[in-house]
């Protein structure tokens, strides 16, 4: 499919985030039509997951990264309303604890992985071990520039053992990030997802997107790809992660399982 060629970063490559318009309106023609496409891929999706549920020997990983309000957990609130929460995962990633942090930093993340037969969505993740702790310094270089290289064996042993993992990069501007900054400021309702630490990453700006250029390079591989979903317009954004899950659940192909022997023309009594 055109759209997710254009989304996919090829193995070797480098997203040229600096090249991709955050604003760009991909996927369909205008805002109507692409919320009357979603609706069917969150239908679809709902269909395909009770599949991959009910046949319980594979899994889906999606991974969602981005800065601050680039849309995390509004895909997770949009993409996924035709999902049977029995059989969806949500984890979301902090800063890890005294506990996590007395172990090997994918420790946390391996034991929140799907089982056979869910979806897992990452709010955050791994990747956090590579950008966050470069950005702001939380480790020696020598310790988060070896990352890239065991997260590609993690992902390869997920995907060995039943798990597709797909990687999904929300690119938002800087600007479009300060106005949805200043709306959580200005809302009640929202002001609680706002933290003045925000700001110092906000601050830090360039140097996140050189983190995720250079990580998003080195592990966007054939079993683990990542896809650049431009973020500034929500619709588009939602969409476009709908088709990246749908395409890995259609390529999963997942099947019911096949009925007990002597009940396909059973009369319930
Ligand atoms: P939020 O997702 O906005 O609620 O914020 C979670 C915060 O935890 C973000 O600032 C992340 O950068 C941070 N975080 C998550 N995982 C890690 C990690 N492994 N190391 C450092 N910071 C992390
Ligand atoms: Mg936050």
């Amino acid at each position: 499919m055109k759209l997710l060629d254009e989304l996919r970063v090829r193995p070797g490559d480098g997203p040229g985030l600096d090249r991709r318009d955050p604003g760009a309106r991909l996927g369909a023609d205008s805002k109507s039509d692409g919320l009357e496409r979603l609706a069917k891929l969150v239908e679809r999706l709902g269909v395909l997951h009770n599949r991959l549920y009910a046949e319980a020997r594979r899994s889906v990983l999606l991974v969602l990264q981005g800065m601050d309000a680039s849309g995390k957990d509004g895909v997770i609130r949009t993409v996924f309303t035709g999902v049977n929460p029995q059989g969806c995962r949500v984890e979301a990633f902090k800063a890890p604890t005294p506990d996590e942090l007395a172990h090997d930093f994918l420790w946390r993340v391996h034991a929140r992985c799907p089982a056979r037969g869910e979806i897992g969505i990452f709010n955050r993740s791994h990747y956090e071990d590579v950008v966050a702790v470069r950005v702001r310094k939380l480790a020696d270089e020598h310790v988060w520039s070896k990352r890239p290289t065991h997260i590609v064996a993690f992902e390869r042993l997920l995907h060995d053992e039943g798990t597709s993992v797909v990687k999904v990069f929300l690119h938002e501007s800087r600007d479009e990030q300060r106005k949805r900054l200043q709306d959580r400021v200005d809302d009640p309702e929202k002001r609680w997802k706002f933290r003045l630490g925000d700001l110092d990453d906000r601050e830090k700006w360039d140097d996140f997107q050189r983190a995720y250029e250079d990580v998003i390079r080195e592990t966007s591989t054939e079993h683990a790809p990542w896809y650049v979903v431009p973020a500034d317009h929500n619709w588009s954004r939602n969409l476009c992660v709908a088709e990246i899950l749908v395409d890995a659940l259609d390529r999963l192909d997942p099947a019911v399982p096949a009925a007990e022997p002597g009940t396909a023309d059973l009369t319930v009594p």
